[in-house]
């Protein structure tokens, strides 16, 4: 028979929403089990740097969302890394990729996003990179590292963040964009534009255009 493990709380993502969640729930008076389901194996931290100095900076150490101490008094019972593979809500149960079973008394999905592959083949492809966690990050700074040119597909934040990184870094970088614009999603045509116009990151080596468009 299966062992079912009382969750208490249950948290399902180990991001920066699992995280505040977490400490919201303390700070607040909760003090009964609060556990964490994490397909990554690290504490929780902040996804921004990782487009930007973990890139390109050598040793950039991973931007704790909270402190080792914090973290600790949190009192946090971790499951990870594993992923939450089915949730019986009859039940109050969570199972686990490894087996497991939590029963829980309140449950939060914390699962955030993640990138699109556009094909399985892309997926496993070795130069074909994502960038969502900290050690997709440290995969793609090692690839740069001995990179000249990169495309990026994807003319949002992250990709012209990584775009900028990456010239920075002397990379001759072509960014694809099924939109229209840059950035369409989220600012005015000006911005875009102004996006579109901006000259090339500083050190870079090559001044080419940065941005193309591509038809769907
Ligand atoms: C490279 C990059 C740069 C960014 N820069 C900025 C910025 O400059 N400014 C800004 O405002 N935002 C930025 N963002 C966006 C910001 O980081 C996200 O909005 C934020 O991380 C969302 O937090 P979250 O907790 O909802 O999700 P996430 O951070 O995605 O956390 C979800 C967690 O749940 C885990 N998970 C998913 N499914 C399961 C499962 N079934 N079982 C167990 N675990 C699971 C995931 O692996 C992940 O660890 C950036 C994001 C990235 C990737």
């Amino acid at each position: 028979m299966t062992q079912l493990i009382d969750g208490g709380i249950v948290i399902i993502g180990g991001g920066q929403a699992g995280g505040w969640a977490a400490k919201t729930l303390r700070d607040e008076g909760y003090q009964g089990i609060l556990s964490v389901i994490s397909d990554e194996p690290h504490d929780f931290y902040e996804r921004p740097p990782l487009s930007k100095a973990a890139l390109k900076q050598e040793g950039t150490p991973l931007s704790r969302l909270f402190s080792e101490d914090e973290t600790d008094s949190l009192n946090l019972t971790w499951y990870r890394p594993v992923r939450a593979t089915h949730i019986d809500s009859n039940k109050k149960q969570v199972q686990l990729s490894d087996g497991r079973h939590l029963a829980f008394d309140k449950l939060l999905i914390a699962t955030g996003g993640r990138p699109r592959f556009l094909s399985s083949a892309w997926q496993s492809h070795p130069r074909v990179f994502a960038l969502r966690t900290w050690d997709d990050g440290q995969r793609l700074r090692e690839a740069l590292l001995s990179a000249k040119k990169m495309a990026i597909i994807g003319g949002g934040w992250i990709g012209l963040e990584v775009a900028a990184s990456a010239r920075q870094m002397g990379i001759d970088v072509t960014v694809f964009e099924r939109q229209e614009r840059l950035c369409q999603r989220s600012v005015p045509a000006s911005v875009s534009n102004a996006l579109a116009q901006r000259p090339p990151a500083s050190g870079s080596r090559n001044h080419n255009r940065l941005w193309r468009n591509f038809a769907r």
